[in-house]
């Protein structure tokens, strides 16, 4: 049976496809986006969060992790992520929760317990199951079998991508996914890699040949002033799009919500680098996208 590192299981989403869903988060992403608000799905491996604000360093965790993997600073506490052996010994036993390990492996059945537990409300409001990360198609054995007990079991699936697999990828899926959210940032593949570390050229020949097929494609914006709001990409965009079958089209504008998480994971975020754009450019830009006959919603 597949299992898959998952971080996190979001019941009643209203942000990732219509109607009432459940979002899980899968782990392990080839991008690497600065803006990305979900920094514990980047890396494939399980990782551990130490929020400093909630330690009175009381070195409980220490005496607990038999390995000794753990070692206490004057102000924080390092742990040697090459020893760790995730045994959770120090989550349990702090009581202030200043840790927690972040990806816990599933089985598709045991996931399919949990995604069962909320049917009558996809069932009522047009909603389903949303695969996102991270990269959900990074796992894509498990994928494949979770989509189909989806599908046979009538519940309806979306896949949140960054587009940068392998086309077979989707072409597995096609079968048993409903909807596509499909994630564009920069058309200018230098820009593209200085952002999100990998080029664009993947990405953009992916999402031709899905609308080909004729998948229902979502198309989500993430827009970050100073990064990719200005005219030449949105119009690079535009003119990129015009002829796919992009059933809607999502802006989505930056925010810092998650930018706590950098510093649990002690990785760096570039706060002066992004900006949310003013209610104005967003207008602009979604007057852009309806004068080019798209259907747009800011938000998700
Ligand atoms: S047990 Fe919790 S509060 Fe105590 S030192 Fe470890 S992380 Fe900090
Ligand atoms: S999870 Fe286990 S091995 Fe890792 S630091 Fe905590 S006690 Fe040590």
């Amino acid at each position: 049976m597949n299992k898959a590192l998952i971080t996190n299981i979001q019941k009643y989403s209203l942000h990732d496809g219509p109607g009432i869903r459940t979002t899980v988060f899968l782990k392990g992403c080839p991008l690497k986006c600065i803006w990305c608000h979900n920094p514990e799905n980047q890396s494939y491996h399980k990782q551990m969060m130490y929020n400093k604000e909630k330690c009175n360093l009381c070195g409980g965790c220490q005496r607990k992790c038999s390995i000794g993997a753990i070692h206490i600073k004057t102000e924080n506490i390092d742990v040697d992520s090459e020893k760790c052996n995730f045994c959770e010994n120090c989550t349990e036993f702090c009581i202030n929760n200043a840790r927690e390990i972040v990806g816990q492996e599933y089985t598709t059945s045991e996931l399919m317990k949990e995604i069962e537990k909320d049917k009558i409300f996809y069932e009522q409001s047009g909603g389903g199951v949303t695969f996102s990360g991270g990269e959900a198609m990074h796992q894509i054995d498990f994928l494949h079998e979770i989509a189909r007990k989806c599908k046979t079991k009538g519940i309806s699936v979306a896949i949140d991508t960054c587009g940068q697999v392998s086309f077979q990828h989707f072409e597995k899926l096609l079968e048993d996914v409903d909807i596509f959210l499909y994630d564009l940032k920069l058309m200018n593949s230098q820009e593209h890699k200085k952002y999100t570390g990998v080029p664009n050229e993947v990405i953009l020949d992916n999402l031709k040949e899905l609308s080909k097929k004729g998948a229902k494609i979502y198309l989500r914006l993430p827009l970050i002033e100073g990064i990719n709001t200005d005219n030449e990409n949105i119009n690079a965009i535009v003119k990129f799009i015009k002829n796919l079958n992009i059933v809607h089209i999502n802006l989505l504008p930056y925010h810092e919500i998650g930018s706590d998480k950098y510093k649990r994971l002690n990785m760096k975020y570039e706060y002066a680098l992004m900006k949310k754009p003013s209610d104005e450019r967003l207008q602009e830009i979604k007057t852009l996208f309806e004068k080019n006959n798209f259907k747009v919603k800011i938000g998700g």
